[in-house]
């Protein structure tokens, strides 16, 4: 059903207004606070979610920043990003203060046929209290 156009505002971009590609009711009211006013992601959770985000928009910036610093590729760019259709996760595990797990699958098309990428990641928090991610290992 569309929105009333009365309710649409002219200075704000519809992307802004639609549900948060991670999931989340919308974006404003989701994962902008990570992305944009610089929040703390609370978990391995939801910084997790933030991250996807990030990719589905492409902002380079947050992801490389929320990377740990001995993982971190130096670059990123998103020449050859995939269409990102949805996240879930599937699980959150904190195995202690520092150290943590999620699995997800996040779906994708590419060249017009849908993917599914299903990963186990792992996050950690450092000292200044923000979780970051490691690396992840790829389910079959
Ligand atoms: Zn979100």
């Amino acid at each position: 059903m569309a929105r009333p156009q009365t309710s649409r505002s002219a200075t704000t971009p519809d992307l802004e207004r639609d549900a948060c590609p991670c999931g989340g009711p919308t974006f404003d009211d989701c994962c902008a606070r990570y992305l944009e006013h610089g929040d703390m992601a609370p978990s391995a959770e939801a910084l997790m979610r933030s991250r996807y985000t990030a990719f589905v928009r492409h902002n380079a910036a947050y992801l490389l920043d929320t990377w740990a610093a001995r993982t971190r590729p130096a670059t990123l760019d998103f020449d050859d990003a995939p269409q990102w259709l949805g996240l879930q996760i599937k699980a959150h595990r904190q195995s202690d203060a520092s150290h943590a797990e999620v699995e997800f699958v996040a779906g994708y098309k590419v060249g017009g046929r849908a993917q599914r990428l299903h990963e186990r990641s792992r996050f950690e928090r450092s000292d200044d209290g923000r979780w970051r991610y490691i690396d992840g290992d790829l389910f079959d």
